[in-house]
């Protein structure tokens, strides 16, 4: 039996809605599976380290790893770049590793087109009120870049439906353990499996 690929999994939610702590919840439970670390335009919050939570670029670097074919999606956001990069993508998942791209809607949508096999997953706040509050608590926003993430928030929970799985985020540690549920059950559906059922028949 040959190795089995790692699944790719596009992990998208409106800012507030908690991705990173669920994210890092399920980490410590999987701690296997690989974050794909974005590059960015936009500048670093505060605590925020260049090439652990974003490789951050200039405008005109991340422009000439577009053009180079660099990255395997891409969107403006809030007037910035995010894109992921494709290579070390690509290295993880033929070496059987399952890698997390926390990715908007947009770019969610470039993944499922090109990899049709990915797993998409998008992560709820219990309530609009609730992600207001997170925001605001987080402080790291103005009031009116929070009302910008409100909007943009609205828009992308309209295309929650089109994800494979929905996880609502109410407390972090089930949601954590949904997570790893989903993927687990993922890895033995069918759309996964298409090219193991294929090398089976093969052998047969
Ligand atoms: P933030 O500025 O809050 O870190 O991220 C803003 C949004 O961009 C979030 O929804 C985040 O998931 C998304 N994002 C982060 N990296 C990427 C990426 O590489 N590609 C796309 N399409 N979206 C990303």
């Amino acid at each position: 039996m040959k190795e089995h690929q790692g699944i790719l999994v596009v992990f998208s939610g409106p800012s507030g809605a908690g991705k990173g702590t669920v994210l890092g919840e399920y980490f410590k439970r999987c701690p296997d599976t690989v974050y794909s670390i974005s590059a960015t335009t936009r500048p670093p919050r505060p605590g925020e380290v260049d090439g652990t939570h974003y490789h951050f670029l200039s405008k005109a670097a991340f422009e000439a790893l577009i053009d180079n074919g660099g990255v395997l999606e891409y969107t403006i956001y809030n007037g910035h770049y995010y894109g992921s990069p494709a290579a070390p993508i690509r290295r993880e998942l033929e070496q059987g590793r399952d890698v997390i791209l926390e990715i908007e809607v947009k770019g969610a949508l470039q993944v499922r087109a090109r990899f049709p096999e990915a797993l998409s997953i998008f992560v709820m706040p219990p309530s609009f009120a609730e992600l207001r509050r997170r925001l605001v608590g987080r402080g790291t926003e103005t009031e009116e870049q929070i009302r910008d993430r409100l909007l943009t928030a609205r828009q992308e929970v309209a295309m929650a439906a089109d994800y494979d799985y929905i996880i609502v985020n109410d407390v972090v540690k089930d949601a954590a353990a949904r997570l790893e549920t989903i993927i687990k059950a993922a890895k033995c559906s069918k759309k996964f499996s298409q090219e193991f059922i294929k090398e089976v028949l093969e052998d047969a």
